[in-house]
């Protein structure tokens, strides 16, 4: 019996209030904080009716205030916080835990609002000090990252002596009859995607211009998909915490007509992160820009289709070349049938749930900054299908694409 603080009420916000509604026993008190309390009070409605759980409250708070953070973790007492708001109110978040003695977990990577960059530098130097608190936080716990990482940390665990090569494929073969929307935040996605692609190989890191490496993939119960290199975080702590993977890449699926929206919105300005001056007022392109884009917590209605995330893994298993493929697909309608969220929100916010009640049960635990894969994969593997999240696995499959 915890209380937990959720930050954020977006499609993730919604996904994780839903899926810990449906387990009183662990998430006794929930509080869902957010910038916008009146998103905050629709989802606690939606919640409350679906799950019958009488203990929901709606907060308001700015995520990037220290201060105002830490009064609302003070008033609530929460077990944990997880936060499902934006990459760039990581630190914040976290430095509010660290103040008030609170577990942490999050979905994604501190991003600064300046500069289109991620990386797990600034996170993983709060180390020592959560470590001193005795208090825990877990960064990446969504899909990708995180299902990602712990399907690897199953695979060394169970299926590999040592792992080599590591493709991480991200299909997304669901419609949302719009010409064009992102399935997740648009500015956070949008400044993603229009990165330049990089990969590792030997230990290096090799970059490639955006876009620049596609191959088709096979995706199960999906088919052949055009597939493209792109730079994603989980590689970073992968091939840190894997040091026997020669080459690690991730790839995903864009449309046609997505990438041209795409090339359109940069080659006009509109995915630029530069302020720029207009009507005596400084506003930035791509922040107007989500604001008369789709709201992605609101396409779950007509979305069809599926979504197909995995690890294709090659390595050495008792001196023996050995291959393997691990994956989730996830059917949009489905995922909006329970949640009222569309299937990208969902893969997000089920494996936040989980990860927050393996660390409330403890059977997740430890003082200091741990990444999904440095954690046993079992309890999380055994829970995830009955959660939401079924998951099949291959061995010695063809999975071979070179570059
Ligand atoms: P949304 O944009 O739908 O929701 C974000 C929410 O955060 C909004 O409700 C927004 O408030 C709130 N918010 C923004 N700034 C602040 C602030 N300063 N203080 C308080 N609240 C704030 O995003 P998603 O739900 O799609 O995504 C949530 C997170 O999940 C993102 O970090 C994203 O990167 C991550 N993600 C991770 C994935 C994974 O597999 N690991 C996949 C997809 C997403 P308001 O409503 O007022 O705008």
């Amino acid at each position: 019996m915890s209380k937990v603080l959720i930050i954020g009420a977006g499609g993730v916000g919604r996904v994780v209030t839903s899926k810990c509604a449906q387990h009183p026993s662990i998430f006794s008190e929930i509080m869902l904080a957010s910038r916008t309390k009146s998103k905050c009070e629709e989802i606690i409605a939606d919640v409350t009716r679906s799950t019958g759980h009488s203990h929901l409250r709606a907060a308001q708070v700015d995520a990037e205030n220290v201060p105002q953070l830490v009064a609302l973790i003070r008033s609530f007492n929460p077990k944990l916080v997880i936060h499902v708001a934006l990459p760039y109110q990581d630190l914040t978040i976290m430095d509010a835990c660290l103040e008030t003695g609170v577990h942490y977990l999050d979905t994604a990577n501190y991003e600064p609002k300046e500069e289109a960059k991620f990386e797990y530098s600034w996170q993983w130097a709060y180390q020592d000090r959560f470590k001193e608190k005795g208090i825990m936080a877990l960064l990446g716990c969504g899909f990708d990252p995180g299902v990602t990482g712990i399907f690897t940390a199953h695979a060394a665990k169970h299926h590999f002596d040592e792992i080599h090569y590591l493709d991480i494929v991200d299909c997304n073969a669901g419609d949302h009859g719009k010409a064009f929307a992102t399935n997740f935040n648009p500015e956070i996605n949008i400044r993603e995607i229009t990165q330049k692609g990089k990969y590792f190989q030997d230990g290096q890191w090799i970059e490639t211009e955006p876009h620049a490496i596609s191959r088709m993939v096979n995706y199960p119960g999906i088919g052949p998909k055009n597939s493209y290199l792109i730079y994603h975080e989980e590689l970073e702590s992968l091939t840190k915490n894997f040091p026997t993977i020669k080459r690690a890449r991730f790839w995903m699926t864009f449309s046609e007509e997505y990438l041209t929206h795409l090339r359109v919105i940069q080659n006009i300005g509109m995915a630029s992160i530069d302020p720029v001056s207009f009507k005596g007022q400084q506003i930035i392109p791509l922040e107007f820009l989500k604001a008369v884009l789709p709201d992605p917590g609101e396409l779950g209605e007509n979305y069809v289709g599926e979504t197909s995330i995995g690890c294709r893994i090659r390595g050495i298993k008792d001196g023996e070349e050995k291959t393997y493929y691990i994956w989730n697909n996830c059917s949009h309608e489905k995922a909006f049938t329970e949640t009222r969220a569309q299937g990208v929100s969902y893969t997000t916010g089920v494996p936040a749930t989980l990860g927050a009640m393996l660390m409330l049960n403890g059977q997740w635990s430890g003082s200091g900054v741990f990444n999904v894969e440095e954690l046993n994969p079992d309890p999380f593997l055994e829970k995830l299908g009955t959660m939401g999240l079924e998951w099949h696995e291959e061995t010695n499959v063809d999975i071979e694409f070179e570059v």
